[in-house]
């Protein structure tokens, strides 16, 4: 099957408030089916701040230190907390994984190609770094089927 590769986006914010002596926060990627402008992005970034700090903790009066969003990547899955999701749109569970492992081995390749595993290199190392989330372990992989997947159309893959 053709396999697409979508849009990645990812956006931050940290604030203060009143019960927490350390910030508070938040860091995250989304994956879109098409590009989105700045402003779209703004606003959807302003979305997210209202509903996750001022919403959440209102009685805790909190003050926006930092944040932001901006593009990522290009790629065919998106990393989410202990998940990855796509668009792409799959026939069988086999065509589900075959996808999801070249991902894996490409983002394994990358980390490679950016010294993040030889262990001499380890230490001070700002290149890039792909973060898994144990997705590098096949036997976590656990394909979704709840009705919020299949309402957006994503597919996710737990793990
Ligand atoms: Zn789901």
């Amino acid at each position: 099957m053709e396999e697409k590769k979508f849009p990645i986006y990812k956006y931050w914010a940290t604030w203060k408030q009143d019960d927490l002596d350390y910030n508070n926060g938040f860091s995250s990627s989304i994956m879109f089916k098409e590009y989105k402008t700045e402003d779209e992005l703004n606003k959807l970034l302003q979305e997210i701040i209202q509903k996750n700090a001022y919403e959440k903790y209102t009685d805790k009066n909190p003050v926006l230190i930092d944040s932001g969003i901006e593009f990522k990547e290009e790629e065919s899955w998106c990393l989410r907390w202990f998940n990855h999701y796509t668009y792409n749109l799959f026939k069988t569970d086999e065509e589900v994984k075959k996808s999801f492992n070249e991902f894996i081995e490409r983002k394994i390749k990358q980390n490679w190609e950016n010294g993040h595993y030889q262990t001499e290199r380890k230490e001070g190392n700002s290149n890039p770094f792909y973060c898994f989330m144990g997705a590098e372990d096949r036997w976590r992989w656990n394909i979704c089927r709840c009705e919020h997947c299949q309402e957006v159309g994503k597919i996710t893959i737990d793990h």
